[in-house]
């Protein structure tokens, strides 16, 4: 049997630490490479540097754990433990233009058939807890992979933080990795792994944006009570608006993170006092009095683009394989990304095991078997999204088109 001896995961998100966990649970040896610095102990320096201002609040992004993942969790142990950190979410609660709420129940039969609101930086601190506590994984953080040359080797620089970013301040060649058996590019959307590998050997890739953006803002909790403003909070509330939308997710601090998705051009045209305010009073006035300062957010918070690629193939041979979204970046509408990347890992122990853990046989396979799955979820959150797009005459279309992926 042909073991991997030492396998160098790239990225520290959500994929790279789940599948940095479950490698050295099967025995290898595992080297985690993360360009952003240690999310835990930026927490206790944060701690430390808001211990005078008691106001400081902290933005919290959530998203949607599903089946996909918490399968993936429990392969390693790790479901329980994020679902104790998870807010269930039953169903969706449709905020209309009138000002009417309408309760949808995923499932009237089955009450324990939920979603899960779960914060994406608390999730990536589990996880990188778990990999910090299982033998055979050494964790490297601040270290910004460049390029994997023709001998496999990996080339590093030192990234430096700047506020909540990194820039390299160092020339390549701060850290060279020689001695991969096996390289995981987790490193997201835009990853070099992916660069890589499309310069080693002939690589099909394609990336497009959608004309649909998003801005993410905070309903806080009640000042009153400290707790949730818009109940039931055990709900992915939703305010459908023709070619646009709000959602909004609870988090466990009683705050909620609201996401609009629309027009990247309008989110970013809206700059001025006065059309921020025309903009709520005509699209989301029942969100006003919950979220008093919402023209200062809007002004303050990024509007971001969506993207959506495919590469073809994942893998060089069972010397390097991507996953996540590194291998499937795709838009939010079906609220998969992290879960299918996270059952990518799944799918990948599942394939080393069949293979009695032979890298040069269960690669390959993986990489063929999981890519039409990772494009099957990447390309239905696209055509939600197209046709949302292209049927602008039928409104309740819309609407169902729109809730079929929430
Ligand atoms: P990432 O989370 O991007 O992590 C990649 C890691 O690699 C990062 O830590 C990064 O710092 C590191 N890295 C990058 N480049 C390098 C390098 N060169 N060297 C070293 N390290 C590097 N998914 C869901 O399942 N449910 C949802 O509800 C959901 N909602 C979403 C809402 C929005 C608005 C968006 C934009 C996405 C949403 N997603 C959702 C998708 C989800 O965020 C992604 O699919 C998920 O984060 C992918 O995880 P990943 O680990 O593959 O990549």
């Amino acid at each position: 049997m042909a073991r991997a001896e030492k396998v160098v995961v790239v990225g520290g998100g959500p994929v790279g630490a789940l599948a940095a966990t479950a490698l050295a649970k099967a025995g290898f040896r595992v080297t985690l490479v993360e360009r952003r610095d240690d999310l835990r102990q930026h927490e206790e320096q944060e701690l430390a540097e808001n211990a005078t201002d008691k106001s400081a609040s902290k933005r919290s992004i959530n998203l949607a754990l599903s089946y996909r993942g918490i399968e993936a969790l429990r392969a390693v142990g790790l479901d329980e433990a994020a679902l104790k950190i998870a807010i269930p979410m039953h169903g969706r609660l449709i905020h209309m233009p009138d000002g009417t709420r309408r309760f949808q129940r995923y499932d009237e039969t089955d009450v324990t058939n939920h979603i899960n609101s779960i914060s994406r930086e608390d999730l990536n601190k589990l996880l990188l807890d778990a990999a910090a506590a299982q033998s055979g994984i050494e964790m490297l953080f601040g270290q910004q992979l460049l390029h994997i040359d023709k001998a496999g080797r990996l080339h590093f620089a030192k990234t430096a933080s700047v506020g909540s970013g990194t820039y390299n301040d160092c020339a390549e060649g701060d850290l060279v990795i020689d001695d991969a058996d096996l390289i995981l590019g987790c490193d997201g959307a835009y990853s070099s792994v992916r660069e890589s590998l499309t310069r080693l050997q002939s690589t099909n890739f394609s990336r497009r944006y959608i004309s649909h953006g998003y801005k993410e803002l905070e309903v806080r909790p009640d000042e009153k009570s400290g707790k949730y403003k818009i109940e039931p909070a055990e709900a992915l509330s939703i305010w459908p608006r023709g070619d646009f939308m709000m959602i909004a997710l609870p988090n466990l601090d009683y705050s909620f993170t609201c996401t609009i998705f629309a027009p990247l051009e309008e989110l970013q045209s809206l700059s001025e006092d006065a059309d921020i305010k025309a903009y709520f009073e005509q699209n989301f006035p029942g969100i006003i009095p919950y979220m008093p300062d919402y023209v200062d957010q809007f002004k303050r918070n990024p509007a971001c683009r969506l993207v959506t690629s495919r590469v073809d193939p994942w893998n060089l041979g069972h010397k390097i394989v991507l996953l996540g979204d590194a291998a499937h970046a795709m838009v939010p509408f079906y609220g998969q990304g992290m879960n299918s990347g996270m059952e990518d890992v799944l799918e990948l122990m599942e394939t080393l095991s069949q293979h009695e853990m032979d890298i040069t046989r269960a690669i390959p396979a993986f990489a063929v078997s999981r890519m039409p799955r990772g494009n099957a979820i990447a390309d239905l959150s696209l055509d939600n999204y197209m046709e949302m797009r292209s049927h602008t005459a039928s409104r309740l279309f819309l609407l169902r088109k729109r809730l079929e992926g929430w």
